[in-house]
């Protein structure tokens, strides 16, 4: 029979490939001594990369959880559903130290190692990502009740994951989740209304409404509440040590843009029993020490999305011709495909070298200052590039990027999120400038840091003078926080491809972004970029 349906220049699917073969996670965890960690990664890579895990991720995507307020008779349950797919992705993340190990391991690298991991990984699903980080998160800010993190700490930083919700001490793997955001305000928590009111065995009676809670099924939530002392932090677990159910409502669950694996909900609580975490009155100050590490996730996983928009890019260009010739042969796209590795890459170094600060602050406080203000400056910068770039990488695939299975929908809709949450763009930018305020030396550190890249490259000895006028008067310029914060970030991640990146991204990144040769979208390299050099750092090797 005759057939008009013949399939040509269609592109193959991505996928067998290792995601962990990406140079500069490989070449960073080498260069630090942690080579040791690349059987693993790579181990985690190929699972990323089959098929098989492929079509986890995109079951878990396409069966979003479902909440169950009460049973049939009438009860209340308060329990999220989910697809088993999703537990069989916690279950992975969590087996491959994904969640709190890190705390529990006395490697020099564990934090670097982790965040290495938890890019790879993030590929397959970045919903379960959210509560793997706040399991992640939690445990410094835990510490602040020594009692209750010698008890919980062995539950979190264990390798199983154990979705029942029951006694959280009899269980051998925990998942913890934080409540601070409410309808009148987020960014702005001191507005919280929730109360707590103290009892005579030393808990706390919490009652009050979340907007926002992520993952409800946690065994453990860390909630922000109002007592006499002003807003303080609390330890709540979902089921209580006599093995009842704490009064925690589920309300409703979003209906979100993306993020579809991972249930957010509106929360309840109804004289719910919790702990003090930290001092009375200090409730931001002890939960913050959750957001600090929440934010470097957020860093890792919009530099991952950003690699896996390139990965698709480049791979599909490979394979697709028009106008005779293959697009990744064509110069205009070649400037597209290699300016989006340029910020992928960029963005992936500066995400790792703050993991491996993170290890390194353990025992240097000076360490720990440059760790602070440059997450600061790198959450809110490498978290506000990712929807443009998902924007221009689904572009490269054309029509079919627009295209539910193509995944890159789904890419762009993850994209905006992680600058929404864990101090938004704005937030996250007058948080710097208030750093900068309260803490002059952490100023001084990170200008150290800068400096020591000076020499190289006119260019950037330009901008980092330019830089420093700009800082002269940073309290004066709320107005500007965001072009200021983003100067520091351009400047940092600059410094770190000069000094520890790949020549031609360290070239194409500084006669781009800070010598005003670069346009205002993507693909706007000057002639003379390695454009070979970066196109073959971004393609996956099938
Ligand atoms: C999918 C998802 C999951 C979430 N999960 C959780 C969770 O598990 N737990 C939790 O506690 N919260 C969670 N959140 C809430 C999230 O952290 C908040 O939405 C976020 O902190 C912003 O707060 P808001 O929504 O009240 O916005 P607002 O605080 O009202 O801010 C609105 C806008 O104003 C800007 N803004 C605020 N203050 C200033 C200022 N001084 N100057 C200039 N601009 C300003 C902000 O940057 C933002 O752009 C989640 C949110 C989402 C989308």
């Amino acid at each position: 029979m005759k057939t008009n349906h013949i399939v040509t220049n269609q592109v193959p699917p991505l996928e067998g490939y290792d995601v962990a073969d990406y140079p500069v996670i490989t070449e960073y965890l080498d260069r630090v001594g942690a080579a040791d960690s690349l059987p693993e990664l790579h181990e985690l890579g190929r699972l990323a990369g089959s098929a098989e895990w492929i079509a986890v991720g995109d079951l878990a995507e396409e069966h979003p959880p479902v909440l169950a307020t009460h049973d049939r008779f009438g009860n209340r349950i308060d329990v999220v559903r989910y697809d088993p797919s999703y537990h069989r992705l916690m279950d992975t993340a969590v087996a491959h130290g994904l969640a709190a190990r890190p705390w529990a391991d006395d490697d020099a690298h564990a934090h670097l190692v982790r965040a290495a991991k938890f890019s790879v990984w993030t590929s397959v699903d970045a919903g379960h990502g959210c509560p793997i980080s706040m399991t992640y998160a939690v445990v410094p800010a835990l510490r602040h009740n020594p009692g209750l993190a010698a008890r919980y700490e062995p539950g979190l930083t264990s390798l199983h994951y154990q979705p029942e919700l029951i006694v959280p001490t009899e269980k051998r793997g925990l998942i913890a989740g934080m409540s601070m955001t409410e309808k009148q305000g987020g960014s702005d928590v001191r507005a919280n209304t929730t109360t707590a009111v103290p009892q005579a065995d030393g808990s706390f009676l919490i009652t009050g409404h979340k907007w926002f809670t992520s993952a409800p099924n946690s065994d453990l939530l860390l909630v922000l509440a109002q007592t006499g002392e002003g807003l303080s932090c609390f330890f709540v677990p979902r089921i209580l040590p006599d093995g009842s159910r704490n009064t925690i409502y589920l309300q409703r669950l979003k209906d979100k843009l993306g993020n579809h694996s991972n249930a957010s909900s509106e929360v309840e609580y109804h004289e719910a029993v919790g702990w003090l975490v930290g001092e009375p009155g200090r409730g931001v100050r002890t939960i913050i020490e959750m957001v600090n590490m929440t934010r470097l996730d957020c860093a890792t996983a919009s530099a991952a999305l950003m690699r896996n928009g390139t990965t698709a890019a480049a791979h599909h260009a490979a394979y697709r011709s028009a106008f005779g010739a293959k697009l990744v042969d064509q110069p205009l796209m070649r400037n597209v495909l290699a300016d989006l590795h340029v910020e992928a890459e960029a963005a992936t170094l500066t995400a790792l070298w703050l993991a491996d600060l993170t290890d390194r602050a353990r025992q240097d406080e000076q360490t720990a200052q440059l760790r602070r203000i440059s997450l600061s400056v790198s959450k809110y910068f490498i978290c506000k590039r990712a929807p443009m770039h998902a924007a221009e990488a689904l572009e490269c695939l054309g029509g079919n990027g627009y295209v539910e299975d193509s995944r890159m929908p789904r890419l762009f809709r993850e994209s905006p999120l992680m600058s929404v949450w864990e101090g938004s763009g704005n937030v996250a930018a007058l948080d710097t400038l208030r750093a900068i305020g309260r803490e002059p030396e952490a100023l001084a550190v990170f200008l150290d840091e800068l400096d020591a890249a000076t020499g190289a490259d006119r260019a950037y000895d330009t901008a980092l003078a330019a830089l420093k006028d700009s800082l002269a008067d940073a309290q004066a310029h709320e107005y500007r926080a965001r072009t200021l914060v983003g100067q520091m970030a351009t400047l940092l991640t600059a410094s770190l491809t000069i000094r520890l990146g790949h020549p031609a991204v360290a070239d194409a990144f500084v006669h781009s972004r800070l010598d005003g040769s670069w346009g205002s979208v993507y693909g706007t390299l000057r002639p003379g970029v390695d454009t070979a050099a970066l196109i073959a750092r971004a393609m996956p090797k099938l």
